[in-house]
């Protein structure tokens, strides 16, 4: 017998890393919200590697949680190491990375979206939608019937007709040892979304007791690591190492007598899977000249009995991933607890969303996370918090919520799939984001903050913290352009530095915009109270004088963006006719007939849409009196 209300203002579909941002921010946003999700034990549950963040994913994180998520707090709560990535390169790609506690994480996450006030959790399968003129009014679920609301949001990862793989073994399935879920797909094909096939996969995981670890070299964390969240104090994590071996011409032997019975090689599968994440069969076949490929055993939660095989993802039979294990350096013995497996799921292609994540068909109905065409627990989440913001607005009848490519990665992430479309599973890189050096890990509450804020998702004291760092940093350069230094002062410092001297006064800001020159080199020279401001809050001064140092390419992205600015605003009518318009290519017309892209810059980035063809759309818009402004 269920006790559940039949009438919600938002049901969020599905309680992966999308569905518990999504759920948590709309009530949160004061909007009564119900969870239906297959499996509440399984709720947050890591489908594949136990790690949070690495390049640019670690930017989502931070990003999610200036704008009230809870991926990073919750990272920072129950990772067991942590480790900023690409030290090596600029300030602005680093990226930090954690191990994660696969199962606190997910437990920790259950807690908080049992406690939240507005939220109920369904323990159901929804199998389809109800919507009335265009309009989400419903949603079925199997054992409950229907339960009303005005706005949903599937986030239903890879469950949608699910299909796993494992050597010429096939069997339905979201996860292994879990369900599929069946009806949604269909439902959301008869309103006319359309859906396509993706495919991903994972590696075997197997027993501690079998790895020999001496034969293997340990990576550990930092030694000062840095918490995802800008609201974590007192950060003093455990740290767990990770393991590293390789495979050899011989793992490459056994792995190639198995190809005749994969599914990958056989045909069996036909979704799309990541270019950028190949199987372990994939690599051997595609990168035929290397001898070897590096493996990397992630223990999965603290005092983990199971090892996850990084790198050696797998559709293999069993026993061709057993004999290919033992062939490696460390796991002669290796003992497999889960075989690793392929995975086919239905999926939306994403140019049918607006940049809210509502549906361009069905109003009040958003699509968040791997249904989208994205892979990844990061993507998910900010996909699931910006679904999750704007079915509250929605519900409010406020302002719907979008972010640039020039504010956010996830702005970028939205972006890139409304425009493009990807036709394989879209994960960030930081080569995505055109103003990378603006959109850093450091500076993302300084970014976005406000917007959490404003929807009551970051508390008032933590929205203070962030815009008193900000203050903090624009005080501090403002004097370092203000104050300057005699030659008789600072050339003796420059010359101990082998730098050559000046001849007249300069400022602090120009000596320290020469690369060789550190703001701890000219501590010496400052005053006691500029350096007092410094000690306030931590990793205030990296951060000046990394603004310092990049000034002038942060100054001539900002200028880019405000230029590019205008073609944001100008908005393109839903009913434009493309196909009429002769004055663009033939290609022009039907890719902007099937995305429709919201305004003028959206257009410009499609693939096929040339300079040429947006000029001809500006010049048909001023004849059709189409104002800049309009919104
Ligand atoms: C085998 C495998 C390998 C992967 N490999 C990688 C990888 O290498 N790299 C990477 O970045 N990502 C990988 N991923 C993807 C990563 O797990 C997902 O990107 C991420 O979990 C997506 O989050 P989500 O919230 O969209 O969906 P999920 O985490 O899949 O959660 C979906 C939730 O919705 C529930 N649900 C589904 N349908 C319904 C329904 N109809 N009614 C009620 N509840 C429903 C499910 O029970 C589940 O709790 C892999 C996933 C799998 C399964």
């Amino acid at each position: 017998m269920f006790h559940v209300k039949l009438d919600f203002e938002n049901i969020v579909i599905g309680g992966g890393h999308a569905g518990v941002e999504a759920a948590l921010a709309s009530a949160r946003m004061g909007i009564s919200t119900l969870l239906i999700t297959m499996e509440k034990s399984a709720i947050a549950r890591m489908s594949c590697n136990p790690a949070i963040g690495g390049l640019a994913k670690g930017h989502l994180v931070a990003e999610i949680d200036a704008l009230g998520g809870e991926m990073a707090k919750v990272t920072d709560k129950t990772g067991i190491q942590f480790r900023m990535l690409n030290r090596s390169k600029g300030r602005a790609v680093w990226s930090p990375r954690a191990q994660a506690d696969k199962l606190q994480y997910s437990l920790e996450m259950i807690s908080l979206v049992v406690a939240q006030k507005n939220l109920e959790i369904l323990e159901d399968t929804a199998i389809g939608i109800i919507t009335e003129h265009n309009q989400i009014v419903a949603v079925q679920t199997k054992k409950c019937g229907f339960i009303t609301c005005k706005t949903a949001i599937i986030t239903a990862g890879t469950f949608l007709n699910g299909l796993i793989h494992i050597g010429v073994k096939q069997k339905r399935g979201g996860r292994l040892g879990e369900k599929s879920a069946l009806g949604i797909t269909e439902s959301l094909n008869a309103v006319g979304i359309k859906s396509g096939r993706l495919k991903t996969g994972t590696p075997p995981r197997i027993h501690r007791d079998s790895i020999n670890f001496d034969q293997l070299t340990p990576q550990y964390g930092d030694k000062n690591p840095k918490p995802f969240s800008f609201q974590t104090k007192n950060f003093n994590p455990i740290n767990i190492p990770c393991y590293i071996t390789y495979t050899n011409p011989g793992t490459h032997a056994i792995l190639f007598s198995g190809l005749d019975r994969s599914p990958l090689y056989t045909g069996r599968i036909k979704g799309v899977g990541p270019r950028y994440c190949p199987s372990i069969e994939d690599k051997i076949v595609r990168f035929r000249e290397r001898t070897s490929h590096q493996i990397f055993l992630e223990p999965e939660w603290e005092d983990s009995y199971q090892y996850y095989v990084n790198g050696f993802s797998t559709s293999l039979p069993v026993d061709i991933q057993e004999k290919g294990l033992h062939s490696i350096r460390g796991l002669e013995n290796a003992e497999i607890i889960k075989p690793g497996y392929a995975i086919e799921y239905d999926f939306f292609p994403s140019y049918q969303l607006k940049r809210t994540l509502e549906t361009k068909v069905i109003g009040g109905l958003y699509l968040a996370g791997q249904v989208n065409g994205t892979s990844g627990y990061e993507e998910a989440a900010a996909l699931g918090l910006v679904a999750g913001i704007n079915a509250a607005l929605k519900n409010r009848d406020e302002q719907p919520f979008f972010l640039t490519r020039s504010e956010a990665y996830i702005g970028v992430l939205i972006d890139d799939l409304i425009t493009k479309s990807p036709t394989e599973p879209y994960r960030m890189f930081t080569s995505s984001a055109e103003y990378r050096l603006l959109l850093r890990f450091d500076n993302a509450d300084q970014r976005l903050s406000h917007y959490g804020h404003r929807f009551g998702l970051i508390q008032h004291n933590q929205f203070l913290l962030s815009q008193c760092r900000k203050h903090l940093i624009e005080k501090s350069i403002r004097y370092l352009h203000q104050t300057s230094l005699s030659p008789s002062v600072i050339n003796p410092r420059l010359a101990d530095k082998l730098e050559n001297p000046v001849k007249s006064g300069i400022s602090l800001f120009k000596l320290l915009c020469r690369p060789n020159i550190h703001l701890a080199d000219l501590y010496p020279l400052l005053p006691e109270s500029f350096l007092r401001t410094f000690s306030k809050l931590d990793g205030l001064a990296e951060q000046v004088e990394l603004d310092v140092k990049y000034h002038g390419y942060i100054q001539r992205q900002i200028n880019l963006i405000k230029t590019q600015s205008r073609q944001e605003q100008i908005r393109l009518p839903d009913n434009i006719e493309y196909l009429k318009i002769n004055s663009i290519t033939k290609e022009a017309r039907e890719k902007l007939n099937l995305m429709r892209p919201e305004t003028i810059a959206q257009a410009g980035r499609i693939p096929g849409v040339s300079p040429a063809d947006i000029t001809a759309l500006l010049i048909l818009l001023k004849k059709q009196g189409v104002s800049r402004e309009t919104e």
